[in-house]
Formats: C-alpha cells, structure tokens, sequence
C-alpha cells in the first residue's frame, strides 16, 4: 500500500470487475446509438455560473454540493455535478440547433462530481450514462427516451425495477400550484431551512425524505390537479406513447426530482434492492433551461442513468453479465529462444485480431500455465526445447485439456480458424 488512498467517497475501478462497468455502459449506449443519438463529450468542468444559473440556485447541487474553484486565471469553474447543462451549452455555442435538424440528439457517458456525504450507492465521484434531445416539443420524444432507458434495463437482465411518472406543468399552470403548495407549507411545523425551501423552491419540500416532513404532507395540493388543458393533453400522450410501447410505469403525484429546470415530463427510474439510494437514474423535460442560460427557447428533454448504482442493482439481482474473456490465447515460452519466437508469434495473433496474452518475467511452467489460467484464455501455446528441436508448439485447449503438437509456422491459421 501506498501512503495515499482514493479520496473520501470515490473508489476506483479495477479489473476484473471493471469490464462489468464498461458493459453497464455500453448497454445503456447501445439502444441509444440505434435511435438516431450521437456523441457528445464536453469537459468536466464549466463556468461555475453554468451550474447555478441552469441547475438552480435553490438546489443542493448548487448550495453544497458543487466542487468550485478559482483557475490561475481567475476564472470561476465548477467540476460538474451533472451534464444536461453542458450538453445544452455545448449545443447552443456550436451552432447545432440552428441546422435546421431538430431536436439534436446526442449522449454522453462520463464523471459527475458531488460534495455528497458518502455512503453506499452514494459517491462523490460517480458515473452517469444520459440522452438529451434538444429542440422538439413532442410527447413522442419524451416516450423515446423513456422506452429506451427501460430497454437497456432489460437488456441487462434487470426486473426489480420501476419508472415513475409524472407532470411538472408549465410556465402556465406551475406558479399557479407553487402558490397553492406555498399557502399550505406555510401552516405545517416545519424547520426553518425548510421553511426557507418553502419560500424559494416550495416544489422540492415535496421530494424531503424525512418522515416527519412526509407525514405532515399527505393532504398537500397535488400538481395533478392543477395541470393546464395542454400539459394534460400532453402528459396523457406520453403516457399513452409509453403504455402502447408496453412499457410499465406509475404515476407518482409527488415526484419532482432535485433539479430546478425540469418542465411537464419528469421521470425515475428506480430499484427495488438498493436500500435507500433506490434512484437508478432519471430524467424529463427541460423546456426553460435554454433560456436560463442566455440561449433561446428549445424545449428539450432528456435523461441521466446512474452507472454505478445500475451495477448495485444488477448486484442485487443476482444477475452475472456474460462477459466474454479478454483473452483468446496465451502463449508460455520456456527459454530465450522461444520467448522471442513466441513474442513474434503473439504479435502477429494480435495483428490479426486474436486476443493474445504472453507469460512474461520469464516464469517457469507451472506458475506460467496459472497465468494462463488466470487470464480466461481459451487456449494455451507451450513453446519448451523439445518442441523447438521439432518446429513444433503445443496447443493445449484449456477447456477439455487436450493438448496438440502444430507447426510453429501454423500458430496463427490454426487458431483462427478454431476461434472462428
Ligand atoms: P440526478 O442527476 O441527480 O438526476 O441523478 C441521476 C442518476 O445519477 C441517479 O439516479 C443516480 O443513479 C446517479 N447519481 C446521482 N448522484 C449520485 C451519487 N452521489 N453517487 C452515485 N450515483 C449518483
């Protein structure tokens, strides 16, 4: 060990169980990829005024939890706690919106960074997969990406899990309801920080997990009753969209999700077998963010899965990914000689696009053939001085132990045409 360790509240990822986070991904792309997104990578940290002003100043991500800093060059930067707001920031200063080919469809996958108080499925370093398409008012769009999240879900094997629904309105209908949650928050026993929230962001005291704040609310007015005739018509769309898709979901009255730019549609998707860290991801429509941050207005909607705790829930489930070995042949030398015949013969394999792993540090059989255990390789080439007297290599198949003599000339054939 070291005299240093990850820092508090990050891990690191190591193999063998790395490959599983590198499939979690490729997954939840995979669908993605298919429907028409492409993707975007922007930097991990923005203009600090990116995240206040388009994530909300009301929120925890902006009030404790942003890691900000001051550059050399006096700049206020943030390392980001999320990426919808990067995306559209990207979007906007590059033009694309104005190709004349909306909504931009992109996705990303990458770092988010939260001064969070650690603990399981909790990290404040952590790995998120999301869409965002951006520019398009149409219900179509947010089933898109609602079935599409629950296609990757599947397609990881996951069951325990359940989305839910709901409609945050629109500039229309929402402060007519914030006056009314506002009215009733005012006559509940409240502490004074949530008071506070009350009066700032009266919306988020809905999402407060603790018990005491929950009981008090049962009776509070519900945005379901104050939805405007075209956010209705619009959320009953969506839901049809989805429903039609075969996609299961529930209405949730009182979902309204941590940050502050979400309008109409809001989503999450969330696991059964995580404890209380049950968000696998989320997501919605973000109709005002554009403006917030000084572009026009494109409405847009999007989604961010969680990889890590996507991981814990397939942790949960008992579900083991099919994860192919990385390596197709690992080849043991027993001498100078054949190292360097054997070295060659691996690198052509590799040329040839044979996974290919070689003993090196010069071990003797035994430890070497552990290796080759060890590294999942479906065959084994021993190259010892008998067989170099001979022109010979063995071929050991390291599933049934059989093992062959072949031509050191037929190394690269031979296994090519066995691993098809
Ligand atoms: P959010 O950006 O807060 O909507 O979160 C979207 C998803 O990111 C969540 O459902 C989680 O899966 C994941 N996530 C958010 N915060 C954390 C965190 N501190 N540690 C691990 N995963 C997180």
């Amino acid at each position: 060990m070291s005299t240093f360790k990850a820092p508090k509240g990050t891990y690191d990822l190591l193999p063998p169980d790395s490959a599983k986070f590198l499939a979690v991904r490729e997954a939840i792309a995979a669908p993605l990829r298919n429907s028409g997104y492409g993707y975007i990578e922007t930097p991990g940290f923005e203009n600090v005024e990116l995240f206040s002003r388009g994530v909300g100043e009301s929120t925890d991500i902006v009030t404790k939890e942003m890691y900000v800093f001051e550059t050399k060059g006096g700049d206020r930067l943030a390392l980001r706690p999320e990426t919808t707001a990067p995306v559209l920031r990207a979007v906007l200063e590059a033009n694309l919106h104005k190709a004349g080919n909306l909504p931009v469809k992109v996705w990303y996958s990458g770092s988010q960074y939260r001064y969070e108080r650690p603990q399981k499925g909790r990290y404040r370093h952590f790995s998120q997969v999301g869409a965002e398409a951006i520019g398009a008012e149409d219900p179509a769009l947010d089933a898109e990406l609602i079935i599409l999240a629950d296609q990757s879900y599947r397609a990881l094997g996951l069951r325990n899990f359940r989305i839910l629904l709901n409609s945050l309105g629109d500039q229309e209908c929402r402060p007519v309801y914030r006056t009314a949650l506002q009215d009733f928050l005012r006559g509940l026993d409240l502490d004074e920080e949530t008071l506070r929230r009350a009066e700032i962001n009266p919306l988020r005291v809905l999402d407060d997990k603790r018990p005491e704040v929950q009981k008090q609310l049962t009776g509070a007015p519900l945005l379901r009753d104050y939805l405007c005739d075209a956010c209705k018509a619009y959320h009953e769309e969506v839901r049809d969209l989805i429903t039609a898709a075969g996609v299961v979901f529930e209405d949730d009255a009182k979902l309204v999700r941590g940050l502050d730019y979400y309008t109409r549609t809001t989503f999450e998707f969330v696991h059964d077998g995580l404890g209380s860290q049950s968000a696998v991801g989320g997501g919605g429509r973000y109709d005002g963010l554009s403006e917030m941050i000084g572009g026009p207005s494109l409405p847009s909607v999007g989604w961010a899965l969680g990889v890590d705790r996507t991981v814990l829930a397939l942790e949960a489930e008992g579900i083991e990914l099919d994860i192919p070995s990385a390596t197709s042949v690992f080849a043991v030398p027993l001498g100078e000689e054949a190292r360097r015949i054997l070295f060659a013969k691996v690198t052509e394999l590799r040329k040839n696009g044979v996974a290919a792993d070689f003993s090196y540090g010069g071990k003797g059989l035994k430890a070497a053939m552990k290796a080759a255990n060890r590294s999942g390789a479906r065959y084994a080439l021993v190259l010892g001085e008998r067989d170099l007297a001979d022109g010979v290599v063995q071929l050991k198949d390291m599933e049934s132990g059989e093992q062959t003599a072949i031509g050191v000339n037929e190394i690269v054939a031979e296994l090519e045409s066995r691993l098809g």
